[in-house]
């Protein structure tokens, strides 16, 4: 056994996809007895409006902190099996739980800063995640104004009647909901106009090379005045040098996220940091 802890623990952690299925197997038993075990933390990265220099709002995103390496395991080696395996359902629960009760904290401290959350296309797909959403934030008494849904781009355009009516009703009581990774997937950009959202995350990739390259620089342009033109909202993520900014900030931009302004910490960093900006922002 000792082999398959050192061995197969360093492969476990390479790509879901890789793996061999008794591996899979048993990460999926250890990702369940992780959660039983509560295992899993979140950090927050801020989504900086570069104008007013305040954080509007934090991204959560899922950490494994592996008992037996003491480390962070990141999403990217956990996320894709969860969501194969079905385990997301049990970890988005986990996640939307913990989200809405840090939320009700930070509104009862005034930090006014919305908490925005990653939800997979498996979630979403279940009969009762908008139940299940709902009672975690009845259960913690969360402020509606202080969450946010991101859906993935692929999600996005191809939501259900039935989706997009809860998605309504929650952007009706104050939830908002922000179409992530946009520009990675294939869209069908005709059903952009009846999405009920707000904000579209423009993904790194677009804004990867426009320092060096003007094509990227058109291409990026086009999106962003798509998006703007819809009346929606933009932040652009994955931002790493104040050169993107600059250029992102002449095509209207302001919300930024990424590396160079901050890397994602843990909840008491996050509130040294930005937690007091917030109520600063409450008192004016
Ligand atoms: P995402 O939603 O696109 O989240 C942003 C990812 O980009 C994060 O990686 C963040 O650390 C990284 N990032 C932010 N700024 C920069 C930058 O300037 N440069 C670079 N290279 N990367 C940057 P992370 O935390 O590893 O998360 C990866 C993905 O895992 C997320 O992508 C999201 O799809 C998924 N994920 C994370 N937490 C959750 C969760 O609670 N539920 C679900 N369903 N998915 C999650
Ligand atoms: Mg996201
Ligand atoms: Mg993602």
């Amino acid at each position: 056994h000792a082999k398959r802890e050192g061995r197969g623990r360093a492969e476990m952690f390479s790509p879901a996809l890789a793996l061999e299925a008794s591996d899979r197997a048993e990460m999926e038993r250890d990702l369940m007895l992780a959660l039983e075990r509560n295992e899993f933390m979140l950090e927050f990265q801020p989504q900086v409006d570069v104008v007013s220099g305040r954080a509007v709002a934090a991204e959560a995103l899922v950490r494994w902190v592996h008992p037996g390496r003491g480390d962070m395991v990141m999403p990217g080696a956990f996320v894709p099996l969860a969501e194969e395996s079905g385990v997301i359902i049990a970890l988005g629960d986990w996640v939307m739980g913990h989200v809405c009760e840090t939320a009700t904290q930070w509104a009862r401290r005034g930090v006014a800063q919305r908490l925005t959350m990653n939800i997979s296309s498996r979630e979403l797909a279940q009969a009762d995640f908008f139940m299940r959403l709902r009672h975690a934030m009845a259960t913690h008494k969360t402020p509606p104004a202080m969450l946010e849904l991101e859906l993935n781009e692929s999600i996005g355009m191809d939501l259900p009647t039935r989706v997009l009516g809860q998605l309504r009703a929650l952007r009706g009581e104050g939830v908002r909901v922000t179409i992530d990774e946009f520009g990675t997937g294939y869209s069908n950009l005709s059903r952009m106009k009846d999405l009920p959202v707000d904000r579209v995350k423009i993904d790194r990739s677009l804004v990867r090379d426009i320092v060096s390259s003007a094509e990227a620089r058109t291409i990026c342009g086009a999106v962003i005045g798509l998006v703007h033109g819809l009346g929606l909202e933009v932040v652009v993520a994955g931002v790493e040098s104040q050169a993107q900014i600059d250029l992102l900030r002449v095509l209207g931009v302001t919300q930024f996220q990424g590396f160079y302004l901050a890397r994602p910490m843990n909840e008491a960093d996050y509130l040294g940091r930005y937690g007091r900006q917030a109520v600063a922002l409450r008192s004016v």
